[in-house]
């Protein structure tokens, strides 16, 4: 009897999942910035989610990392060690993430930040893979995979955003 009301709940949720409406109409507030890093104002949008595109678009790496909870090597990828003036975005959606400034040098191999550009344009949610508790970070507008964040950072936040460099694009000031 358990078992059959376990089955008739999972058999609601999957169709609740399959309704296409179900999605498309959840809405993500997040702030927008031009390419200088100039914010334009808050902007209300629908989440996005293009999967066969970024199977087609993204790199293996990229969409294993975004998409599939994925972590490259630490120091693999060029980037980690970039320290000039510019903007970070999502590599899925465009997603403004993190401004330079806000990068240290933390030793891991790793781009590491003490802070997003605007705290709603990314999502932290606890992330109990390979039994350890972390603070995952997702790109609010689309839930890439982004890396997690700890509380070992440098002022004045004491965080640090520990990213992969793969689940971002580096736009350099004054060349956009
Ligand atoms: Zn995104």
């Amino acid at each position: 009897m358990q078992r059959r009301k376990f089955l008739q709940v999972v058999s609601s949720l999957s169709l609740a999942y399959a309704l296409p409406s179900w999605s498309a109409t959840a809405m993500v507030s997040i702030m927008q910035y031009s390419d200088a890093g100039k914010a334009l104002g808050r902007a209300t949008l629908p989440k996005v989610n293009k999967d066969a595109e970024w199977k087609r678009t993204l790199t293996p790496l990229a969409y294993n990392v975004t998409r599939e909870q994925g972590t490259e090597r630490a120091f693999s990828q060029p980037g980690y060690d970039n320290h000039a003036p510019g903007l970070y975005r999502c590599v899925c959606c465009d997603n403004a993430l993190f401004d330079a400034k806000t990068k240290y040098d933390s030793g891991t191999g790793w781009p590491s930040f003490w802070q997003p550009i605007a705290a709603e344009n990314v999502r932290n949610i606890e992330d109990r893979l390979f039994g350890m508790v972390r603070t995952e970070v997702r790109c609010a507008l689309c839930d890439a995979h982004l890396g997690h964040v700890f509380d070992d950072g440098p002022k004045p936040t004491g965080l640090r955003y520990c990213m992969n460099a793969v689940a971002m694009r580096f736009v350099a000031y004054g060349k956009a």
